[in-house]
C-alpha cells in the first residue's frame, strides 16, 4: 500500500461512484461528491495523485512536470469558488505573478515584460510597435467583449487567424498575440477564435498563479482531504473494464501491480482516464451507441511536448536571471508547415522553445539554496519517439540517444537566450520527458497535454460530461473546456452535478 493510499473496509458495498483516475479532475469531482456525504472510490493506475498535476523529486530538487501558471485562485476566482465547496480553497499557498513572463525576441531585439493587467500589456504592445497603435487597440476592443453572446456568435465559425491577419501584418507582433496559445493546436494559428481569445484573457480577468510545492503538492492536499472525508483512493490499481448491465454500468474490472483482478460495483461510474480509452479498451464492441464511439474516435488531441528538467549548481539569480517565466516566438522567421517537418524529424535545433521556466525564482522551497531548477518546454509529436521506442527493451538505445541529442539542442539554445554560454557544466541533475513519456504515465493518447486540439469544429462540438450510458459520466481536459486548472474544475464539477442527480433520481 502506498503512503497515502486509504484502507478500504468498504471493498464488498455497492459504492455510490466509482471514478477512474485520480487526475484533477478525478480529485476535485471526488471530493466535491464526498463532501456531499456519497460513498466514492477513486482508482488510479499510478501509485500517486494528480494526473500531470505532479512532481517527482532528484537529488533534493522537486521537479514540477506540468504546472507553470494557472488562474482564478484568490477569492472570487473560477478555481477558488470550486475548491470551497469542500473547503479546500487555502490547502495550498497560490503565488500570485506580478507579471505573467518575461519576452525575449533575440532575433528582433524585442524584449518586454508582459503585465497580468490589460490596459498595461496593451500599452506596452503599442509603446514597442507604435506604428501599429490603431491596429492593436481596434484588436484588443474584441477581447473587452469576448463574452458577449453576439460577439460569440459571429465569431464561433472563424479560426483565430482570420481575426488577426486582417489587423496585422507585422508577423512579429502576431507572434507575441498568438504565444499563449501553440499547445491547444498546430499550427496556432488554425484554433478557434472564441477559444484563443477567451483563453488568452483568462488571466487579465482571474490572474496569475503558481502553486507553492508544486502541482503535486497541490494534488496530494486534495488526495489527503478526500481520504480525510471518508473516501477511498486505490492506487496501483488500473481499470480494464468497465461492466455492463443491460444500458447500465454497474461497475469496473481492475488490475493492480500484483496482476490481480477484482471487481468494483457502484450506482455511477465517472471517467476521468481519456475518452479514446473508454472506447478502446474500456468497453467492447456494442456497449456504446456505434454513433458515439465513432465521434470519439473522430476527434483530434492536440499537440504533445519535451519538457526538459534540470538542476543546477548555480544560484542564477547571481547571474542576474530574477524572472520566473520566459517566452520566446513560436515562428520565429519560419512558416508553420516547415516548424511540423521539424516536429517530425525531432530535429530541436530549428523547434522554437515555447518557455523556459525558473520555478526557483518564484518558490525557493524546490532546490537546495545557491541553487536553481529549470523546466524547458517546447512542442512535440509522438511519431520519431513511436519509431524507435520499444517498451520491452528495458536500454532503449535508440531513444536515449534521440532524448540525448534533444536535451543538447536544449540546452545550446537557452545559454544563449540566458546569456551563460558554459551553462551545461552547472547541471548537476537534468531527466527530459517526450510524449512517450507523458502517454504512459497518463494514457492519455499521443501524449497530448491539454485534451483536444481546440480547433473551430472540436471546440464548437465538445464532448459532454454527459454520456449515452445514463450513469456513466466523463470529467477533465478532454471534456466541454481544454485543458488547466480552471477549466478541468469547471469540468469536474459539472460530473459531479451530473452524477447526483442520477444518483437523486434514479437510485
Ligand atoms: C508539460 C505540461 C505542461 C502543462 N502546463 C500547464 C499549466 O501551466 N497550467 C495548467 O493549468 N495546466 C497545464 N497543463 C495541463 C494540465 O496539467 C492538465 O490539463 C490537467 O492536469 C489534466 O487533468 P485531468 O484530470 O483532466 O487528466 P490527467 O492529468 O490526464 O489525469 C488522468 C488520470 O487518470 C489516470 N488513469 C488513466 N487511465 C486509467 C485507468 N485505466 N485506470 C486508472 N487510472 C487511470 C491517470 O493515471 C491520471 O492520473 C500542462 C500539462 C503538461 C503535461
Amino acid at each position: 500500500m502506498s503512503e497515502n493510499q486509504s484502507f478500504d473496509n468498504n471493498s464488498n458495498s455497492i459504492y455510490d461512484v466509482i471514478i477512474i483516475g485520480s487526475g484533477l479532475g478525478g480529485l476535485i469531482s471526488g471530493n466535491i461528491l464526498q463532501k456531499k456525504g456519497n460513498n466514492v472510490l477513486i482508482i488510479e493506475k499510478n501509485d500517486y495523485p494528480g494526473g500531470y498535476y505532479t512532481s517527482f523529486k532528484r537529488n533534493g530538487f522537486n521537479f514540477d512536470v506540468s504546472l507553470h501558471w494557472t488562474g482564478g485562485c484568490e477569492e472570487g476566482g473560477i478555481v477558488y469558488n470550486i475548491l470551497r465547496k469542500f473547503k479546500s480553497e487555502n490547502c495550498v499557498e497560490f503565488i500570485k505573478l506580478n507579471e505573467l513572463y518575461h519576452w525575449i525576441d533575440q532575433q528582433n531585439y524585442i524584449d518586454f515584460y508582459a503585465s497580468t493587467s490589460l490596459p498595461e500589456y496593451i500599452e506596452t504592445l503599442v509603446e514597442i510597435f507604435p506604428k501599429e497603435e490603431a491596429d492593436i487597440k481596434s484588436y484588443f476592443d474584441l477581447y473587452c467583449n469576448i463574452f458577449d453572446p453576439t460577439v460569440i456568435k459571429r465569431l464561433s465559425k472563424k479560426k483565430i487567424s482570420e481575426i488577426i491577419n486582417p489587423h496585422f501584418s507585422n508577423p512579429i507582433i502576431k507572434n507575441v498575440i498568438l504565444a499563449p496559445l501553440g499547445f491547444f493546436g498546430w499550427p496556432p494559428d488554425d484554433l478557434s477564435a472564441v477559444f484563443s481569445i477567451a483563453f488568452s484573457t483568462f488571466h487579465f480577468s482571474q490572474g496569475a498563479y503558481y502553486i507553492k510545492g508544486s502541482a503535486g503538492a497541490f494534488s496530494k492536499a486534495l488526495a489527503d482531504i478526500f481520504i480525510k472525508n471518508g473516501g477511498i483512493l486505490k492506487y496501483g490499481t488500473e481499470v480494464n473494464k468497465l461492466i455492463f448491465e443491460g444500458k447500465l454500468i454497474s461497475g469496473v474490472i481492475t488490475k493492480d501491480t500484483e496482476k490481480i483482478k477484482k471487481n468494483y460495483y457502484s450506482h455511477v461510474v465517472i471517467a476521468n482516464s481519456n475518452p479514446t480509452l473508454l472506447i478502446n479498451n474500456l468497453s467492447s464492441i456494442g456497449d456504446l451507441p456505434s454513433m458515439y464511439a465513432e465521434k470519439i474516435k473522430k476527434r483530434e488531441p492536440s499537440l504533445s511536448a519535451i519538457n526538459l528538467y534540470l538542476g543546477l549548481k548555480i544560484d542564477l539569480k547571481d547571474y542576474g536571471i530574477k524572472d520566473y517565466m520566459i517566452w520566446t516566438p513560436l515562428y520565429r522567421d519560419r512558416n508553420s508547415d516547415d516548424l511540423k517537418e521539424d516536429l517530425y524529424k525531432a530535429d530541436y535545433s530549428g523547434i522554437p522553445i515555447g518557455s523556459i521556466t525558473i520555478y526557483s525564482n518564484i518558490d525557493p522551497t524546490c532546490c537546495p539554496e545557491g541553487k536553481s531548477l529549470i523546466s524547458v518546454l517546447s512542442y512535440a509529436t509522438p511519431e520519431p519517439f513511436q519509431k524507435i521506442y520499444d517498451p520491452e527493451n528495458r536500454n532503449n538505445e535508440k531513444y536515449t540517444l534521440l532524448k540525448n541529442k534533444i536535451a543538447e539542442q536544449l540546452i545550446e539554445t537557452i545559454s544563449k537566450i540566458l546569456k551563460i554560454p558554459d551553462l551545461k557544466s552547472h547541471i548537476s541533475v537534468m531527466d527530459l520527458a517526450t510524449p512517450i513519456t507523458f502517454g504512459q504515465y497518463s494514457n492519455n493518447p499521443r501524449g497530448s497535454i491539454m485534451g483536444w486540439q481546440m480547433s473551430v469544429e472540436q471546440f464548437t462540438n465538445p464532448l459532454s460530461q454527459k454520456t449515452p450510458i445514463e450513469n456513466l459520466f466523463l470529467c477533465g481536459q478532454w471534456t466541454t473546456g481544454a485543458g488547466g486548472l480552471p477549466s478541468v474544475a469547471r469540468s469536474a464539477e459539472a460530473a459531479s452535478k451530473l452524477a447526483m442527480k442520477y444518483l437523486k433520481e434514479k437510485t
